[in-house]
């Protein structure tokens, strides 16, 4: 299994993929998570990542793909993974799209998980208000969704494009929508 989870900030993507990853022994490789950690501990890329994601901006692309490089399961280690908050642009796709080529193991799957942008903002809000994440707020929230309008919305054409590309309604329950995905994986 070797997914790429897509949808809008919002959309549930992280929540999805830590359930379907524990049901079917995959690793969940979450770029947002990696870098909330890098950040807890003070590395270089932690503090230039920061910058960016304060504002809602994306990471430059050529940290994010070393942090790929570094965090990527290896083939030999059963080499199952879900993909969470990456790719986020074209470019880092093809990347992305390289490197496992190179090394026979291709992407089998890329699911954009559906949800409309009145209920994203909802969710945003509401996520804002229990987390308190720091790029919660609504000036940030509104930067993430258009940085998802202009440079994500392409990366789900890249997957349709080839064929690989499957929806679920995001707007179910969340346990609707996981029993959509996790009907996919037994297909
Ligand atoms: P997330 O937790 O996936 O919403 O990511 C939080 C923030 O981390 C994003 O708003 C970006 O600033 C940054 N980020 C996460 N993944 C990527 C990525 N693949 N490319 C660039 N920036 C990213």
């Amino acid at each position: 299994m070797r997914w790429i989870l897509l949808g809008p900030p919002g959309s549930g993507k992280g929540t999805q993929a830590k359930r379907l990853a524990a049901a079917h022994s995959v690793v969940h490789l979450s770029t947002g998570e990696v870098l909330r950690s890098e950040i807890a501990d003070g590395s270089e890329l932690g503090k230039t990542a920061k910058s960016y994601m304060d504002r809602g901006d994306l990471v430059p692309d050529s940290l994010i793909l070393q942090m790929i490089h570094d965090h990527l399961p290896s083939n030999g280690d059963g080499g199952g993974f879900i993909l969470d908050g990456f790719p986020r642009t074209e470019n880092q796709a093809q990347a992305l799209d390289e490197m496992l080529s190179k090394e026979g193991r291709p992407i089998d799957r890329a699911v954009l998980i559906r949800v409309g942008d009145a209920e994203v903002k909802r969710r945003l809000e509401g996520r804002a208000a229990a987390e308190g994440r720091a790029d919660d707020t609504a000036e940030v929230i509104q930067r993430r969704l258009e940085v998802y309008q202009k440079q994500t919305k392409p990366v789900v054409g890249y997957y349709r494009r080839q064929g690989m590309l499957t929806e679920v309604d995001g707007e179910q329950s969340i346990d609707q929508v996981y029993d959509d995905l996790d009907a996919l994986v037994r297909q």
